[in-house]
């Protein structure tokens, strides 16, 4: 994995509102916040995506978030929040560590989301079930 500027805070070299750190998991502040307590919470693994991350690391992280979550609304007085996870440079993922974004919805700021969704048809979703399914 290429290095990145997570790597660097990793190691110490950067510096960075830390707010939890275990043996697996660093969480600190966005430096660019869409709202006032944007937090970021990375695995100490090195991994681009989290389809590349080990069980142990993905564990690790689900084990925290719902804590960092409780104190980023305790906080930031949020009663709504995104958590945002970007895989892939299309997918606008910026930084190439895997991180998750916990984004409180304060008024306007916040994320702002456009769906464009679509409608499921049933013989393709059963189709892709199987197909995923099969893939795990
Ligand atoms: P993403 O688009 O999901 O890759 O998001 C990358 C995030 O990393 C952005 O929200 C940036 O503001 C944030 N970021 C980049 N550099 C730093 C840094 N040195 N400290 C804290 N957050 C950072």
């Amino acid at each position: 994995m290429a290095e990145t500027i997570f790597s660097r805070i990793l190691r110490g070299e950067l510096p960075c509102h830390k707010v939890y750190e275990d043996d697996k998991v660093l969480a600190f502040l966005d430096i660019m916040p869409l709202s006032r307590g944007h937090l970021l919470v990375i695995p100490k693994e090195p991994a681009e995506t989290v389809d590349q991350l080990s069980d142990e690391s993905a564990a690790a992280i689900g084990r925290v978030l719902p804590r960092l979550a409780r104190a980023v609304m305790k906080v930031s007085g949020a009663t709504a929040y995104n958590i945002l996870q970007n895989n892939g440079a299309p997918a606008h993922q910026a930084v190439f560590h895997v991180h998750f974004h916990i984004i409180p919805k304060l008024g306007a700021d916040g994320l702002g989301i456009g769906w464009k969704s679509g409608r499921l048809d049933g013989a393709d979703g059963a189709a892709l079930a199987g197909e995923m399914a099969a893939a795990l």
